[in-house]
């Protein structure tokens, strides 16, 4: 905790933070749109987190300023109907507030201040580990006690019914269980989880293609219904519940579209199986063809990637060979792609990106070598000394 960080709260609001609340970004290793079909994923949180500074206040007033927003602040009331304001940012911490009330909670105000170093709109999930901070303040601060899964759980009713974005619940389970040095697979359906340790000579590198991401929210929410759809002509309750076996019967029920969603879905969650296994007993050549197949599985039968992704894919594959594993990662629409490989090869990762990259797309990639960082934490701040 920086205390360039309380200095600037203090200078804010006139009075020292009391509490801090974090939650991390994440990666998803494999299992990608599966969540929202009841499945299983792999993603483990990041040493990226949101950190909100907070301190309560008399009153019902909730008053936020984020450090990435500089000059923008956003202010309501929590004793009356929450409504959405004109502060974009803003809208995730009413949009918490919102389903937390509707949960038949009471809240009391709060002075609060984001400060976040998760990169943004780049699939690593910055909305839900603003959820999920924003999540234990609330709790701490109204003594609501809600568990890290109930925060969870929140946080996705406050994507899905307050910012119009029917996410699954991925991202917001690994942002509040997350554990340092493992990643968690999440049964989607039952939210039971396993940490799996990551081996310590496996590196996990991010690359972010900066690539501009649009009608992601209507993209994606297209993809969760063309899911319901499939899974109401197999006759079962989730995709979860299909096989290749249903889907080959069901062939003629399903629309070209439907079939190719179906068959992304299916296989992933057998691919989270297997790769589960292969984390554990550190096989990176059946991670890499995991990960590849989890890849061309998303670009061809999901349609969520962009050739930007697919060329970053490409050009980590081919430096990596068969000692690394490379794949897009998030939602999709641009975004990250994520890399498991040994050491001494991050640097060839790295030269590989700057030489061909920029050529090929004309955009400039950012990369990040992480750790898995903690879940949720909420804690008491000491005062800085006089
Ligand atoms: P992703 O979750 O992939 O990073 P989203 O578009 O879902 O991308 O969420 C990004 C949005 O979350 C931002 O536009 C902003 O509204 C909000 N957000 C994330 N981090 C912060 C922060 N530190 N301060 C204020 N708002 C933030
Ligand atoms: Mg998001």
């Amino acid at each position: 905790m920086t205390s360039s960080l309380m200095t600037e709260f203090e200078s804010i609001y006139h009075s020292p933070a009391t509490t801090l609340s974090s939650a991390p970004g994440r990666v998803n290793i494999i299992g990608e749109h599966t969540d929202y079909s009841d499945g299983f994923v792999l993603p483990c949180s990041l040493e990226f987190c949101t950190k909100v500074l907070y301190r309560k206040r008399a009153d019902n007033l909730v008053v936020v300023h984020s450090t990435n927003y500089p000059g923008e602040s956003d202010s309501f009331d929590v004793s009356g109907d929450i409504t959405h304001g004109s502060s974009q940012w803003g809208n995730y911490i009413r949009a918490m507030a919102f389903v937390i009330k509707r949960a038949g909670h009471t809240l009391g105000g709060v002075d609060v201040l984001i400060d976040s170093d998760v990169p943004q709109g780049s699939g690593l999930s910055s909305s839900a580990a603003l959820e999920v901070a924003i999540g234990g303040m609330f709790s701490e601060s109204s003594s609501l006690n809600l568990s890290a899964e109930k925060i969870a759980l929140l946080g996705q009713e406050a994507e899905n019914d307050f910012m119009d974005c029917q996410c699954g619940i991925m991202d917001q389970m690994i942002s509040a269980k997350g554990e340092p040095g493992s990643a968690l697979m999440i049964d989607c359906r039952d939210l039971s989880t396993k940490s799996i340790k990551i081996p310590e000579d496996l590196s996990i590198v991010i690359v972010n293609s900066n690539y501009p991401r649009k009608l992601v929210d209507s993209e994606y929410n297209q993809r969760r219904i063309d899911c319901e759809q499939a899974a109401k002509k197999m006759n079962v309750a989730m995709l979860r519940d299909a096989n290749l076996e249903l889907l080959a019967q069901s062939r003629e029920q399903l629309t070209a579209v439907e079939y190719k969603r179906a068959h992304h879905v299916i296989t992933e969650n057998q691919r989270v199986m297997d790769a589960m296994s292969a984390l554990a007993s550190n096989d990176i050549k059946t991670l890499r063809q995991l990960m590849s197949a989890s890849h061309n599985s998303l670009r061809d039968d999901f349609e969520v990637t962009v050739a930007a992704t697919d060329g970053l894919v490409e050009i980590c594959q081919q430096v990596l060979g068969d000692n690394g594993a490379a794949r897009m990662t998030g939602g999709g629409f641009g975004g990250a792609i994520v890399c498991l490989c040994r050491a001494e090869d991050v640097s060839r990762i790295k030269q590989a990106v700057s030489e061909q990259y920029f050529d090929r797309f004309q955009l400039t990639a950012d990369i990040y070598v992480c750790n898995a960082g903690s879940g949720l934490k909420v804690e008491q701040l000491e005062p800085l000394p006089a």
